[in-house]
């Protein structure tokens, strides 16, 4: 149950609310606002006095809830906003890992040459194996950071565990919480204390509701800046890496307020399907997506197979707008 207190509580009166309650308390828009479990079914009797609204849910979807809030949410980061009602389609680019500075500049100069504004890339690789290239750590986020810097980039990258999430917090404007990192906690909750924009990957064996449940745990813990991305599911077809979820995603367009970020690099895992598939994630009408580019694939340390090189990128971008526009969106 979300329930908006009366304007009159104030702020500390509302955290004592919510302690005698068990409730979550964040302030948004200025209301303080208490989330109790969807077990609740009416306003707990101590609350009723000071309640202005209240919303009960069936399940664990609540302020990501379209029944919470009919629209959708706007999220800023730098001087870049998706969501609302921006109707932005924002590409992020840039390599599966860091690997060099060479390597990331190139990258960085690709984007500022197309006019785009977010450069990804790896630091903390979640390796299948523990033999394959685990990524830069600290020295390929201060890499990272230094093309924020000189280009004015926002940068974009993965926490792998709770360890370095702080340096990820410091460094970085989007967090990005991977596939197989999407249920632990101690980045769930470190990411519910800071205010930068928070990217949710799905994990490939998540259903739909535990996906926006990990937003869930980011929302009720403050922190609303929360993007979701879809980036594939495991099936039983092994021809491609994963299946990418577009059903999933027009459900989450229908059930959630949160911008949807689609990931087709890694749904594929092979870089001749990425810009058909770019394309019809587009049609979709959908916040952004995140494409991984190499200056050449071939000798990628992670993810080399499904990497666009820097033509193929610069291509697909110019044809994406076309795509955007048609459903009135565009690229950026
Ligand atoms: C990545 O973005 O490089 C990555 C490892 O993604 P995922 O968590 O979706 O596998
Ligand atoms: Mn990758």
């Amino acid at each position: 149950m979300i329930i908006h207190l009366k304007k009159t509580v104030s702020k500390e009166s509302a955290a004592v609310l919510a302690a005698e309650n068990k409730a979550f308390h964040i302030v948004s828009e200025g209301t303080n606002v208490l989330i109790t479990g969807s077990s609740m079914k009416e306003v707990p009797s101590g609350l009723t006095n000071h309640t202005e609204n209240s919303w009960i849910f069936p399940n664990d979807m609540q302020l990501a809830s379209r029944g919470y809030k009919n629209e959708k949410r706007l999220v800023k980061f730098g001087t870049t906003q998706i969501g609302g009602k921006s109707n932005n389609t924002l590409l992020i680019g840039g390599p599966c890992s860091v690997e060099s500075e060479e390597q990331i500049r190139s990258s960085a100069e690709l984007l500022v040459k197309l006019g785009l504004s977010t450069l990804r890339g790896g630091c903390y690789k979640p390796r299948t194996s523990p033999y394959s290239f685990q990524g830069m750590g600290l020295d390929g986020l201060k890499l990272l950071a230094k093309m924020r810097t000189d280009y004015g980039l926002n940068v974009i990258t993965e926490a792998r565990d709770a360890t370095h999430i702080d340096e990820i917090i410091e460094y970085t404007d989007i967090i990005q919480i991977g596939a197989k990192a999407m249920y632990d906690q101690g980045i769930l909750r470190a990411c519910a204390k800071t205010n930068k924009t928070v990217l949710i990957k799905r994990g490939f064996g998540t259903t739909l509701q535990e996906f926006v449940q990990a937003a869930e745990f980011v929302l009720s813990g403050g922190n609303e800046n929360v993007v979701l991305c879809e980036r594939g599911i495991r099936t039983f077809e092994t021809g491609t890496r994963f299946t990418l979820d577009l059903c999933g995603v027009a459900w989450l367009q229908e059930h959630t307020n949160l911008p949807i970020i689609l990931d087709p690099s890694h749904a594929m895992g092979y870089a001749y399907g990425v810009p058909s598939l770019s394309k019809a994630c587009v049609a979709m009408g959908i916040d952004g997506l995140l494409i991984e580019t190499h200056p050449n694939p071939k000798i990628a340390k992670s993810d080399a197979s499904q990497q666009l090189n820097y033509t193929e990128f610069e291509a697909l971008f110019n044809q994406l707008k076309g795509v955007a526009a048609s459903v009135g969106y565009k690229m950026i």
